[in-house]
Parts: C-alpha cells; sequence; structure tokens
C-alpha cells in the first residue's frame, strides 16, 4: 500500500486481536512499529513475531487511560525511530453486561477512561510529533453506531470515539493530517477476556427475569461467535486481518482525501 514503507506506526492495543494483526500488518508494509500494550507479556510477543517475519519492532508498555504514560509511549517512537507518522489508537475493553442503572459508578468510568479518554490522551500526546501526510485511526465499533441494549456505557464510549474522530479531523484538516475511526463488527479476538464482574447486581434486582438475564451474561461470555454471528449479513465473524486492512489503506495514500469518517467493517450489518 502507498505511503507506509520506512515510516514509523504506534499501535495501542498491539499485545492481542486487531491491534496485534495491525502491528502485523504495518510492519508488512515496511513500517516501523511500536507495539504498545498495557500488558507487557502480549506485547512483547507480537514485538518477538514481527521481528521473526523480518519486521522491524519495538515495546512501549502503555497505560491508555494515563496521559503521562502515553507521553512515553509517543517518546519511545520518536527517539526509537526519528518521528511518529501513523497511529492506530485501538485499545479497548468491553464491560459487564448491565442494565444503565445497574452499571457501578467505577465500571462506568474504567470503560470511559479507557475507551473514550484513551483515545484523546493518544491524539493528544501524538499529534504534536505528526506533520502534513500523516494519519490516525481511532477504532470505534459498531456500538458506536446504534445502541446496545446492557452495553450502554461501552456504547456511549464507542459513540464518543466517532464524535472525537470527526472533531479532530476538521481540527488536522488544513494541516493535511487525517483522522478516521474503524466500526469493528464482531471479531475474533480476545475482547471477553476484558469482561470483569458478575452480572451479580443485575441478576439480584431482575428475579422475574433470571434465566432471561443469565442466559444474556452467558451469552455475551461464552458463546459469543455464535450469538454475534446472529445478526451478520455474512453470517461469519471477522478474523482481526480483516480490520488491519482497512487500518493501512486508511493511513495510505491511497486514503489522501479521506478524513473524519467512521468505516463499518461488519460484513454487513450497518447496511441491515
Ligand atoms: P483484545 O482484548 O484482543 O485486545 C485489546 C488489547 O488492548 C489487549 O492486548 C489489552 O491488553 C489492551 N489494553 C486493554 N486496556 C488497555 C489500556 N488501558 N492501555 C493499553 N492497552 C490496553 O480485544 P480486541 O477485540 O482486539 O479489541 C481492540 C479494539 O477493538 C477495542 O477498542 C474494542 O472495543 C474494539 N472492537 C472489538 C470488537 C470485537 O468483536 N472484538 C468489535 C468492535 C470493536
Amino acid at each position: 500500500m502507498k505511503g507506509l514503507s520506512g515510516k514509523t506506526a504506534v499501535v495501542t492495543g498491539a499485545g492481542s486481536g486487531i491491534g496485534r494483526a495491525s502491528a502485523h500488518r504495518f510492519a508488512e508494509e515496511g513500517a516501523n512499529v511500536v507495539v504498545a500494550d498495557i500488558t507487557e507479556d502480549g506485547g512483547r510477543e507480537t514485538v518477538a513475531q514481527i521481528e521473526a517475519a523480518g519486521g522491524e519492532a519495538t515495546f512501549a508498555q502503555v497505560d491508555v487511560s494515563d496521559l503521562d504514560s502515553v507521553q512515553r509511549m509517543v517518546d519511545v517512537a520518536v527517539e526509537t525511530y526519528g518521528g511518529l507518522d501513523f497511529a492506530h489508537n485501538n485499545a479497548g475493553i468491553l464491560t459487564d453486561f448491565a442494565g444503565v442503572d445497574d452499571i457501578t459508578e467505577a465500571d462506568w468510568e474504567r470503560i470511559i477512561d479507557v475507551n473514550l479518554k484513551g483515545v484523546w490522551t493518544c491524539m493528544k500526546a501524538e499529534l504534536p510529533a505528526m506533520t502534513e501526510g500523516n494519519a490516525i485511526v481511532n477504532t470505534a465499533s459498531e456500538a458506536g453506531l446504534v445502541g446496545m441494549g446492557g452495553l450502554s456505557s461501552y456504547a456511549a464510549s464507542k459513540h464518543g470515539v466517532v464524535g472525537l474522530t470527526k472533531s479532530a479531523a476538521l481540527e488536522y484538516a488544513e494541516k493535511d493530517i487525517r483522522i478516521n475511526a474503524i466500526a469493528p463488527g464482531p471479531t475474533k479476538t480476545n475482547i471477553q477476556s476484558s469482561i470483569t464482574g458478575t452480572g451479580d447486581s443485575l441478576l439480584a434486582r431482575a428475579k422475574s427475569a433470571l434465566e432471561l438475564v443469565r442466559l444474556a451474561v452467558r451469552t455475551l461470555r461464552a458463546d459469543f461467535d455464535t450469538s454475534a454471528m446472529r445478526d451478520v449479513p455474512m453470517n461469519r465473524i471477522a478474523d482481526p486481518e480483516e480490520m488491519a486492512g482497512a487500518v493501512a489503506f486508511l493511513c495510505s495514500d491511497d486514503a489522501s482525501y479521506i478524513t473524519g469518517h467512521t468505516l463499518p467493517i461488519d460484513g454487513g450489518q450497518a447496511a441491515d
């Protein structure tokens, strides 16, 4: 893809799933990759995989909800590779299934801090290091485009990413720094492992609908693939590599007039 070779990309959440696939794709396109993740084992494994395939990568431990930590991640890119050209702000977590009146304040803040504030911290630290022709892609979600009962904090965080992306794109359009987002549909990753809590508060309150709620919690955790697939016109779950291809395209010169958009990559869900 045009314009990626010899450049430097930072990818957050690159120790697993979509971020790992994106880091691989940037490396395959000839970019230097800063593999950033809160989890050291996953991040270092991604670096080892890229190096084994002949690519160039370095690990930076980051908590995207912490601005100082994110600034250090950008410093790693600048100190190691001399600058920063592309960023895929992708780290995110899923929440326990809970109704609006059952979400705890701590859970609300955790989701918003990682999924929404975490995209802002990244752009705040990355943009001063970027120049004309550079590009950012944020990971939103299908839940950033439509409502999702039981996942309102997650949906709110992802709707926020869409609005943040549009607004930042307007601010940087004249400088020719393009900012877009992707909205993945259900994708084969480890995201269910980020769910904490038991859903017990919801179960306790919803005694009359106990079985229904249990089923919903179980579905979200254990049977994600099957339940998510039912709503996908293409009738399958995405591979993370199918997200990575779109990220590479949006950063490439082939997308030189595209900014402020959120691209659904969802097997047709958004069209339904
Ligand atoms: P994943 O759990 O496989 O990967 C997420 C990575 O982010 C993990 O390596 C994790 O350690 C890291 N991470 C978590 N909190 C972090 C923090 N505070 N700072 C830095 N890194 C952190 O999940 P994934 O599905 O690859 O998720 C990537 C993104 O895709 C998320 O933003 C998620 O909301 C979004 N998404 C996923 C799906 C899906 O079906 N998998 C659908 C839509 C959107």
